[in-house]
């Protein structure tokens, strides 16, 4: 177990933040986790973080205990003709696994390549990209309770999964730590090419594998998103709406061209869009700016404070608000 005091945390957010922590604490395995957990006092803070790639440290200092996995290992747990099922560490980084797995041509995770984290997050956050979610994949969650200290594995269907949403961020939130996820793939891959014409990419008789799909998607992103190494960010900073049908109708009478989609309780609308709409894109406030390219990306234009990002962020949300009556939710979590 590696534990390091007045700890830096500027290698761990994407953002950029200077904050420190108090004490960070990395675990190697269950039982170091298990062991940690036991020495604690109940009124630590005790926060656990994976690549911090959709936090934002609101404070420089933090007055607790920063966690972090360091389980790593892909291990074969069954297989079939069809199917291979792998139990991975909540500390593999998120686009090692998926090249892992698109290396040996199995599939499902393709569409998800890129994404910046690891894999414990990714099971809390239903990660997802290009018409694909993590919950298509994923079998069962390991993890340990920080109440009682013992193993609990959930089912897929214990999940609660929704968009960017699961019972770990709702009913059971920081009450469980994720050590492995467990995910199914395909043997003999359906590739989900619909979304944002990703086919467009290939030629009509153009065998299309794994591989390329996985590249195609790298690519597209390199081109769309700001690499948190140049131009420190969390990804999408905004959550996309879902608004009632009478509200989406009479925004349609003056915005012809508004873009939605079907949502189970409601209608979906691209926070970009709107975004887009405000005028603030491109635009930058104290040291944050709307990213040029995706207005749904905050990002931190050098040295800034959790303080400029957070004036920037409602400032987007007041403009939004006060031009469609939607109030836009940050998707960035606030430590
Ligand atoms: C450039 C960029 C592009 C992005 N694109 C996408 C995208 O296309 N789709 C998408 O869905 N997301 C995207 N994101 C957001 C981000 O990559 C995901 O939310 C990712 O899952 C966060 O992983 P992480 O390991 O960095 O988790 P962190 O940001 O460190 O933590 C996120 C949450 O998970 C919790 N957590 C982390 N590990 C564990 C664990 N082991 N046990 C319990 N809780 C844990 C934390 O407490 C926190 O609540 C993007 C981010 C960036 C910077």
């Amino acid at each position: 177990m590696r534990i390091e005091q007045d700890f830096s945390l500027l290698k761990y957010n994407t953002f950029g933040m200077k904050t420190v922590a108090r004490r960070f604490v990395e675990y190697s395995s269950t039982a170091e986790l298990q062991q940690f957990l036991r020495s604690c006092s109940t009124d630590e803070q005790v926060f656990q973080i994976g690549g911090g790639s959709n936090l934002l440290f609101i404070h420089p200092l933090f007055e607790g205990t920063i966690l972090h996995s360091a389980i790593k290992g892909i291990e074969v747990m069954d297989e079939d003709e069809e199917s291979i099922c792998l139990k991975v560490g909540a500390g593999v980084v998120w686009d090692e696994f998926v090249a892992h797995v698109v290396a040996r041509g199995w599939g499902g995770a393709e569409n998800l390549s890129l994404i910046p984290g690891e894999v414990g997050a990714s099971a809390i956050q239903n990660i997802g990209a290009y018409g694909v979610e993590a919950k298509d994949i994923i079998s069962n969650v390991y993890t340990i309770d920080r109440n009682n200290y013992s193993v609990r594995v959930f089912e897929n269907s214990d999940c609660n999964y929704g968009y960017r949403s699961s019972i770990f961020k709702n009913s059971l939130k920081d009450q469980y730590i994720v050590t492995h996820v467990s995910y199914r793939l395909r043997k003999h891959p359906k590739l989900n090419l619909s979304y944002g014409n990703i086919s467009a990419a290939f030629g009509e008789d153009e065998e299309i594998t794994l591989q390329k799909v996985r590249d195609h998607i790298i690519r597209i992103r390199e081109q769309k998103l700001p690499d948190p190494k140049v131009l420190g960010n969390a990804g999408s900073y905004f959550m996309n709406p879902v608004v009632s049908t009478a509200l989406f109708e009479s925004l349609k009478r003056d915005y012809h061209d508004i873009p939605s989609y079907p949502a189970e309780d409601g209608i979906k609308i691209p926070a970009a869009w709107l975004i887009q709409q405000t005028g603030w894109k491109g635009k930058s406030l104290g040291k944050a700016a709307v990213y040029e390219k995706q207005p749904l990306v905050l990002v931190n234009t050098g040295d800034a404070e959790a303080i400029d990002v957070i004036h920037l962020a409602d400032a987007v949300i007041f403009a939004v608000e006060e031009k469609f009556s939607i109030r836009l939710k940050p998707e960035v979590i606030y430590v």
